[in-house]
């Protein structure tokens, strides 16, 4: 039998019909935001908001930035969210340069202001390079944080987790531990750092799993869509695989910038697949404040 380029065109289109389409509105999907910077900025967030809300995420969360640096900010926009839509927020929380007081402080507005979900994490210092050291009267991890933050009020808490373990951790059976830590201290579920690789997340649930702990592990998403956003992301904590490196690389010979772009959307999209076919919870998308990638993947997920 030959094949023609139509029956390979074909068979590429019915890859792409959104095999989830039934699942529409069941599947949980959820958007991480960054709280903006200036007001252009902030218009195109609020766009970005309003073209995405329609796809009806569980939540949206807004991050926080290292060293408390958007305190004011998140909180902005987490209590906006809070007030002004209906779509639960979710608000990032650093233990990073703030004593157990003003978290609590900051936590009890949070609850004030109808915000229900926290995402507890420890962060980073705001100096790249620079040891964590806890505020004298701080927490000194997130597993703290989460204990700390259900004393104040029975809010629904989220944690990192990391696939391909954090930097920090001194064996991956130690950042598991951890892991298991905060869930145990009363985290409701986790939230991954993204990754590319289906086995990475399948591998981190059945460890987990073997502990003794079936928390929700909601897989982080965030589709790579340029050549150089390769080595950007390996900065932020996960390295791109060779095997996507080089289907980017390819796509790149045979149509440059925008024929990456759709790879890399195409990649984004079978992981989804994978993930939603192995019993992930939901999927958790890092939107950048944008909304294209994000919403090209749910249309061809869900139609
Ligand atoms: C979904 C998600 C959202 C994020 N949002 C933000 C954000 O909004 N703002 C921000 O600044 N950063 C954010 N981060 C980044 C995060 O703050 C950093 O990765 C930080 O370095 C670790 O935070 P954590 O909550 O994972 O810390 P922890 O869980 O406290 O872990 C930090 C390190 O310490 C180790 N550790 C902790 N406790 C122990 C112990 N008792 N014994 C031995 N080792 C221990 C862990 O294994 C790990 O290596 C986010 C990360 C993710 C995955």
């Amino acid at each position: 039998m030959t094949v023609s380029l139509q029956d390979l065109e074909e068979a590429r289109r019915a890859l792409d019909t959104p095999l989830f389409a039934d699942l529409a509105g069941d599947a949980q999907v959820s958007f991480e935001f960054f709280p903006p910077k200036t007001e252009r900025m902030e218009t195109q967030l609020w766009e970005t908001f309003d073209t995405l809300a329609p796809l009806a995420p569980r939540f949206v969360s807004v991050t926080y930035g290292a060293g408390g640096s958007t305190r004011e900010r998140t909180h902005a926009m987490v209590a906006r969210i809070a007030a002004q839509t209906n779509i639960p927020a979710a608000a990032h929380l650093t233990c990073v340069a703030a004593s157990k007081a003003e978290i609590a402080e900051i936590a009890q507005n949070y609850w004030e202001a109808g915000v229900r979900h926290i995402v507890a994490l420890r962060g980073d210092p705001p100096e790249m390079g620079h040891a964590f050291a806890p505020h004298p009267d701080g927490y000194a991890s997130a597993a703290d944080l989460v204990a700390g933050l259900r004393d104040i009020a029975p809010f629904e808490i989220s944690v990192a987790a990391y696939p391909e373990m954090h930097p920090e951790a001194v064996s991956p059976a130690a950042d598991l531990d951890n892991l298991k830590r905060k869930l145990d201290a009363g985290a409701t579920s986790a939230i991954t750092q993204f990754f590319f690789d289906f086995e990475e997340w399948r591998r981190l649930v059945n460890e987990l799993g073997s502990l003794g702990v079936t928390k929700p592990v909601l897989p982080g998403i965030m589709p790579v869509t340029t050549l150089s956003g390769v080595a950007r992301m390996a900065e932020m904590g996960a390295a791109v695989p060779i095997w996507l490196i080089e289907r980017l690389e390819r796509a790149h010979e045979q149509g440059g910038g925008p024929a990456v772009r759709a790879e890399g959307i195409r990649a984004a999209t079978e992981l989804c697949r994978e993930l939603l076919d192995g019993g992930a919870p939901g999927l958790h998308f890092y939107t950048l404040n944008r909304s294209t990638a994000t919403q090209e993947i749910h249309s061809q997920l869900f139609g």
